[in-house]
């Protein structure tokens, strides 16, 4: 098989659109590559002649090739095992329970199929889409069941509703102090709890009596998530929970590493841990530092929630909600964790070396983990650490110009100008702050590198939706947030390409098609440069090559 040039290519694809995201983007038309790597780019006619007796030729009849599309920010395993044992309560545009009844009768549904006494977990419901613009209560929930455990999770994530049997189950009464950092909500008149909790140290009081989860069901999990990520063309993800406090587990390293090893998962996965699963017991025997792994699955940075989620009312803004919060004009959110622990923790993180990623959606939540990473800088001086700002949605100019300074790096929660734009200009933000949500432009500007995510499963998971949000800037009822902060196509596809690769280190070997990186590529229908930009979200996905191989293929 060998000639005076070396061995002769796998695979040659010829004919196609490639966009590289290289410097410059060259157009090119074929790519080769051997075993896991690309050995040549050019034009169909070069790389043609690249190939030996053996080498596989592949039409790609037009249509466009880019870089294996990169899922920065998700919750890969989580989204796996809830979609196989939890209700679905999402409202239109994503599922379809508009009401309080609606949502009651598709938790009955369940209940007809589990014995007494057993838990019935629901996920996805949106207080500002049921008609009645409340949370459900125990109350609500109680006339589902008295007899079954019932907890329900907050499209963000970052809210549950416990029925009374959960409640008791927990020990929780109105008796029961605050935890910090979260909230059991209590009748103002009464004191006792109304079932919603807020936050992780809050919901945990109920989420830790969940049954465990068993290994296989997490391995089912991951291949169920598998299945609905390639089909959108993801190749790359970062896992940007695993272990957290409350509700994770380490079995779901070990659930990762069986599913590569099983064959079952072929999507290069980074798991962002739970900061105090890697700093170890006190914080004082770290373990698995950032990039532990290799190129399958490895360990990404140590993951802190610094606040909620403003659509929750629990994001800690620097100025107060526009909507005052049950008539709390003061009201702007609150730490989950305030900076007299976040210091410490970033401090310890970054000390051992460790990538950070810390979660900020309000701007006075963005402001302490700057801050943190700052003190964090100055004692133990790392150039290169990418200290990362998840969601990052009201980050402000001068904290851009923060960011530009330290070398931090975003990931934007762009799809919430689509999915809770109009909400944002009417009852949270306000119309002067929804229209700057996700700033990407102003970010660009300043030459700071981001990636654009959909944190499934509160969105459904899709890049070429992102890149749509990011483009568009669109909400669902037909509004432009803010047009000056609009990318172009192929500004926001860096976002999901080579931005991304470069947050994970990985931009030796991945994010561009290039000579020596490896050949992963989504191959499209159209090309998302040249469709009109409200199309780029429907462009059909057709293949996802991994390492090489074929994974996905449309039908
Ligand atoms: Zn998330």
């Amino acid at each position: 098989m060998e000639d005076k040039n070396g061995l002769f290519p796998d695979v040659v694809s010829l004919n196609g659109q490639i966009i590289t995201m290289n410097e410059g983007n060259p157009k090119i038309q074929a790519v080769a590559t051997l075993g896991d790597r690309i050995v040549a780019v050019g034009s169909s006619e070069s790389i043609k002649k690249l190939a030996g007796p053996k080498t596989k030729i592949v039409n790609l009849e037009g249509k466009t090739l880019v870089p294996g599309l990169n899922e920065p920010h998700n919750h890969f395993g989580m989204y796996g095992v809830l979609a196989r044992c939890s209700v679905n309560l999402q409202s239109p545009p994503v599922g379809y329970i508009k009401n309080m009844n609606e949502l009651m009768e598709a938790l009955r549904d369940s209940i007809n199929k589990t014995l007494k006494g057993q838990w019935i977990y629901g996920r996805g419901y949106d207080d500002t889409l049921l008609a009645e613009k409340r949370h459900p209560t125990r109350y609500d929930l109680d006339k589902v069941s008295i007899e079954h455990p019932i907890l329900i999770v907050h499209v963000s994530g970052h809210l549950s509703v416990a029925n009374t049997r959960a409640l008791e189950m927990a020990g929780i009464t109105k008796d029961t102090p605050q935890p910090p950092g979260g909230v059991i909500r209590k009748d103002p008149q009464t004191g006792d709890p109304d079932g919603v909790l807020e936050e992780m140290p809050a919901q945990s009081l109920v989420a830790r009596l969940l049954p465990p989860i068993s290994m296989e069901k997490r391995i089912e999990g991951m291949a169920t998530a598998a299945e609905q990520y390639l089909k959108v063309g993801v190749a790359s993800c970062s896992d940007a929970g695993v272990n957290f406090p409350g509700i994770g587990s380490p079995a779901e390293i070990v659930a990762y590493q069986k599913a590569v090893h099983e064959g079952i998962l072929h999507l290069r996965m980074t798991m962002m841990i739970g900061v105090h699963f890697l700093l170890g017991p006190e914080g004082k025997s770290p373990s698995f530092l950032t990039g532990f792994g290799n190129d399958r699955l490895k360990i990404g940075p140590a993951k802190i929630i610094v606040d909620g989620s403003i659509q929750g009312y629990t994001g800690w803004l620097g100025g107060p909600y526009y909507i005052p919060f049950k008539g709390d004009k003061d009201f702007r959110g609150y730490p989950v964790t305030p900076p007299e622990f976040l210091n410490p923790l970033v401090m310890a993180a970054h000390k051992a070396g460790f990538q950070i990623a810390a979660h900020g959606n309000g701007d006075a939540a963005i402001d302490a983990i700057l801050e943190a990473y700052l003190l964090a800088q100055k004692e133990y001086p790392r150039p290169d650490a990418r200290h990362r700002i998840e969601h990052c949605q009201t980050v402000r100019e001068d904290q851009l110009d923060t960011m530009a300074e330290l070398g931090v790096t975003p990931s934007f929660f762009v799809s919430h100008t689509f999915y809770w734009g109009d909400r944002h200009n009417a009852i949270f933000l306000g119309p002067e702050r929804a229209r700057r949500i996700s700033p990407l432009k102003s970010a660009l500007k300043r030459g700071i590198k981001f990636s654009i995510h959909s944190d499934c499963p509160v969105t459904p998971v899709s890049p070429l939706f992102c890149v749509f949000a990011a483009v568009n800037r669109v909400t669902t009822g037909g509004e432009v947030l803010g047009p000056e902060y609009c990318l172009t196509p192929e500004e926001a596809l860096r976002g999901v390409t080579n931005y991304a690769a470069w947050q994970t280190f990985d931009e030796k070997i991945k994010g561009s098609i290039e000579v020596g990186k490896l050949a992963d590529f989504t191959i499209l229908a159209e090309n998302p440069l040249e469709v009109p930009p409200e199309r780029i979200r429907d462009i059909k996905v057709m293949e996802v090559i991994i390492g090489g191989k074929s994974i996905y293929k449309a039908k």
